[in-house]
């Protein structure tokens, strides 16, 4: 293990009763399973896989019904709900490794009408608001809370994570902004800080000195009258007293209006948080949010001020990243892209989780890759996000695949999503998949525009056609006009543009588009921390409550003046994932992008685009109008191969266009080599 270049991150991590395997802490997110009884098997599938972690924090579970996120969420608060957790438990355990159980009360942020809080005010990301706990009342949280660790020890968990962040209960104790109270729970910070100190306090005699007790700290509020920054440190030191065995970082409340783990934030942004708290307390602390590689992991760890890395949706992506870490092989993890769509955006929806790069994440019982007795010979003709989980599956299961790409390099619409600022993530799937097809052996045609004929002469066994989508042409008058291009055209860097550019079409692209177009020179802030922390007003310096400075808008700095136009007459931006969009919406308007909807296209001329807006006609001259209104399949070789008599399978944009994402091209690839 010495000569690893992970040598931080592999290293053994010693609690006294409890030798953790590793530095890497897969960190608490909701499965959506954690919910439903049926469904622990399957939370003890998914856990299982991933085991290799150096220790496991489970989904939130709530001490008490009042504490549920939503009706009927997870709890732990009564006997007869331990041997669900024991299939867990029992599940880790085979496997060699550790696992605790998060405790988790949403207080304000319950989305039912029975919540609580320290005080009655509404959550701003909430339509009901918390009944105020009567004193007896807070003294009955702090009883469930001890209860369920009880209950956790008793299931076989190694330890409880107790959630103190991201605005749940506990943090709605820590600040004036939620805590109105007068009595021993409320107005000094002595007294507001009762609450988190009495229930690790009376937990850990509870559970006895070998029970781990994580905490998870909200370092860095990012709401206005949030902790400061000599609060945080005390809470510390006073966790630590009371029986803490591991601080865990949280940053940002649900209702902070900066993101803090999207695809925008760059890599290991908020370290720095966990970093400073290191001089004042003895115990392990642990640093949290957008690491997602074992280089960067082994970064931060480094300095030995920081004891672990969490990772959450890294586990998603990848169940066997600390393995393939390990094992010389890190160039073959699938990064998490940090895109929120298959996973946080279905769960707060109330799906269960999934995730974009890994089809199998969440699904550990229904999709299997099976090796096959007799392989086929495959052609998979595209390489685009379909074609290639789609070939990469099929050859891990053992067949031939030959995989038929027209230009000379893999990859599809990544090619232009990678070029989006914000979505340079997608470079590290590319890297994945070319290594995939590596290991794999599969044979590559590129530059190679298969016909029919060569696959008839080929003799394959099956023919996949995954070769994806071509833009939309418009039909508005005009639109031959040379000041009228595509989204593909611009985003391949083929054509350059005016400081005027009017975007068509306000879709996932039409935004990436806007972006594109919008953003000053230099480095994007999803790859500069610097860059990242000015445009979002975090005050790295927490010279205020919450570490919140404030934002001047970029508009003067943006590269170009941008419209971004769509015909519906809803908000503009209102498709765009639940927690991504507000973030696409506000960066873009704070670049001064103009936000038009409700807009019928009259046509193109000499003066530009003439649009009609509520029954007022007006012109709109700009040096180029970006087209981003949509796609159709592309599918040109099927009437060639039905004459022949293939019947290929057809996945991806090239089955159905219309609401095609990465999700759907790589899960749709997966599924069907699963079964080949
Ligand atoms: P899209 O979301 O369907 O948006 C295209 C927009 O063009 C439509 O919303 C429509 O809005 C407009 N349009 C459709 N037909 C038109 C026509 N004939 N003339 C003028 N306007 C027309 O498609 P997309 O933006 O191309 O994205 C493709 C897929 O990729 C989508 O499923 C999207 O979710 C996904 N994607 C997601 C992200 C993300 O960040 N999550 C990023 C990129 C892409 P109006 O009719 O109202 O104008
Ligand atoms: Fe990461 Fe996206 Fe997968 Fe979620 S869906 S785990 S953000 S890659």
């Amino acid at each position: 293990m010495s000569d690893s270049p992970f040598v931080h991150l592999l290293k053994p991590l010693d609690l006294g009763s409890v030798r953790l395997r590793n530095r890497v802490l897969m960190g608490s997110m909701h499965t959506g399973f954690e919910d439903t009884a049926a469904d622990y098997p399957k939370l003890a599938a998914y856990f299982r896989e991933r085991a290799g972690a150096g220790l496991i924090v489970t989904g939130g579970i709530a001490p008490n019904r009042r504490g549920w996120l939503s009706p009927f969420a997870g709890k732990l608060s009564a006997r007869t709900e331990l041997p669900r957790h024991r299939l867990v438990t029992e599940a880790v355990r085979a496997e060699g490794g550790h696992i605790c159980m998060q405790i988790l009360h949403a207080g304000r942020y319950a989305h039912h009408p029975f919540s609580v809080a320290p005080s009655a005010i509404r959550a701003p990301i909430n339509r009901y608001t918390p009944s105020a706990l009567t004193a007896r009342a807070v003294t009955k949280q702090i009883d469930d809370f001890v209860a369920t660790a009880v209950l956790a020890q008793e299931a076989g968990y190694h330890g409880v994570e107790i959630m103190g962040s991201e605005g749940y209960l506990i943090n709605q104790f820590l600040v004036s902004r939620t805590n109105r109270r007068s009595d021993e729970w409320g107005g000094s910070y002595e007294n507001r800080m009762r609450f988190p100190l009495e229930i690790v306090r009376r937990t850990r005699l509870s559970v006895g000195p070998d029970f781990i007790l994580i905490f998870r700290l909200s370092m860095l509020d990012l709401v206005e009258g949030g902790s400061e920054w000599s609060e945080v440190v005390e809470l510390a030191r006073g966790l630590e007293q009371a029986g803490a065995s591991l601080l865990n970082t949280g940053i940002g409340w649900h209702e902070a209006r900066v993101p803090t783990i999207s695809t925008r934030v760059p890599r290991a942004a908020f370290v720095w948080v966990t970093e400073r708290l290191a001089p004042h307390v003895q115990i392990p602390l642990i640093a949290t949010n957008r690491i997602n590689d074992p280089a960067v992991a082994e970064q931060v760890l480094k300095s030995g001020a920081i004891a672990m890395v969490s990772m959450a949706r890294p586990f998603l992506a990848d169940a066997e990243f600390v393995q393939k870490a390990a094992s010389g092989r890190a160039d073959e993890i699938n990064h998490c892209i940090a895109c929120n769509q298959a996973c946080l955006d279905r769960v707060f929806t109330g799906k269960i989780v999934r995730c974009l790069v890994n089809p199998r994440a969440g699904r550990e019982l229904e999709l299997n890759y099976t090796r096959v007795s007799s392989p086929r010979r495959i052609a998979v003709i595209g390489a685009g996000p379909a074609g290639l989980s789609c070939a990469t599956v099929a050859a891990e299961r053992g067949h031939h695949v030959t995989l038929y790409e027209a230009e000379p390099d893999i990859g599809g619409q990544f090619n232009l999503a990678k070029r989006v600022p914000g979505k340079e993530e997608f470079y590290a799937t590319l890297q994945y998949y070319r290594r995939r097809l590596q290991t794999l052996n599969v044979t590559m045609r590129l530059n190679t525009r298969a016909s029919a004929l060569d696959l008839q002469a080929a003799g394959f066994d099956q023919v996949v056609l995954a070769t994806g989508v071509l833009p939309r042409r418009a039909s508005i008058v005009g639109s031959h006009d040379p000041r009228v291009v595509s989204y593909n055209e611009v985003l391949a860097g083929n054509i350059e543009l005016g400081r005027r550019v009017v975007v068509l079409g306000a879709g996932g692209i039409g935004f990436d588009v806007a972006e594109y177009l919008s953003q000053a020179d230099g480095h994007a802030p999803s790859v500069d921390i610097d860059r990242f922390t000015s445009e979002w007003g975090i005050d790295t310096a927490f010279s205020t409550r919450g570490g919140l400075a404030s934002v001047t808008p970029s508009a003067a700095s943006a590269k170009r003046q941008v419209w971004l136009l769509q015909r519906k007459r809803t908000p503009i931006g209102r498709s765009l994932g639940k927690s991504t969009g507000w973030a696409h919406r506000l960066s873009l308007r704070r670049r001064g992008v103009q936000f038009m909807s409700g807009v019928v296209y009259e046509g193109f001329d000499a003066n530009g685009l003439t649009i009609r807006v509520n029954d007022r006609t007006q012109s709109l001259n700009a040096d180029h109008y970006v087209l981003c209104i949509g796609q159709e399949s592309q599918r040109e070789l099927l009437p060639a191969l039905k004459a022949l008599q293939i019947v290929p399978h057809i996945i991806g944009g090239a089955r159905e266009a219309g609401e095609l994402d990465a999700e759907r091209a790589i899960r749709e690839g997966a599924e069907l080599a699963a079964t080949l």
